[in-house]
């Protein structure tokens, strides 16, 4: 599984905000966009360089390639697959940017992490590829996998009882999950009732613009 293996926070701090990348950690004072609000690199402070400090007029393109990178980065995919999902938003019946959104919300990694069962889409990738979880009562390693309306997501039998999940089903307790998913701690599954509608997805996703970059 081809994957970012660079410092996450680093990603928070070229977009110039949060993106919760990190699970728990986001929401303390050790977040590193706390500590260090600019852009990296030698010229992050002076503001010649990313978007943290940037000034002055963006071009169109500037604008595009941003919204492109942040989605990129919100879900942890690489470019070729991103294109690939664009791609794939394009055969779809009706409007190309909420075609892609909802084929990015409906990736495996993310409903385990909107679940609650992960606290960020990086952890709930590393939980699938250890065999933590199955899909419609298989197993299952590939957190890229694509799930659609009807589909079941469990914890493993054999995984339900381990410290991290009883955590997490008590933290998940607290939180809520979006409408379009439905939910059972005590079994610690979840199922999707129907694809997300553009409200229930990141606001701060602009999907048209990341439409336009890719059909320029
Ligand atoms: Fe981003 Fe989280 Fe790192 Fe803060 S701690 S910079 S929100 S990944």
């Amino acid at each position: 599984m081809a994957k970012n293996i660079g410092p996450v926070c680093k990603l928070c701090r070229r977009e110039g905000e949060k993106l919760f990348l990190k699970g728990e950690r986001c929401f303390t004072p050790k977040c590193a966009l706390e500590r260090r609000a600019y852009a990296p690199g030698q010229h992050g402070k002076t503001g010649s360089r990313g978007s943290a400090t940037r000034t002055g007029r963006e071009s169109d393109y500037a604008r595009q390639l941003r919204a492109k990178q942040r989605a990129r980065r919100v879900y942890g995919i690489l470019e070729r697959q991103f294109r690939r999902y664009y791609e794939t938003s394009l055969t779809r019946r009706g409007l190309t940017g909420l075609n892609l959104l909802q084929i990015l919300e409906s990736r495996l990694d993310n409903v385990i992490f909107r679940l609650g069962f992960a606290a960020s889409r990086a952890q709930a990738r590393l939980l699938v590829t250890h065999g933590h979880f199955v899909v419609n009562g298989r197993r299952t390693d590939v957190p890229s996998m694509i799930l659609k309306e009807g589909d079941v997501i469990a914890v493993r039998d054999g995984s339900r009882n381990l410290a991290y999940f009883k955590e997490m089903g008590d933290l998940a307790e607290k939180r809520t999950f979006p409408a379009w998913l439905g939910r059972d701690l005590k079994q610690m599954s979840g199922f999707i009732a129907r694809l997300p509608e553009r409200a229930e997805i990141d606001g701060n996703l602009n999907e048209q613009l990341i439409v336009e970059y890719y059909s320029r």
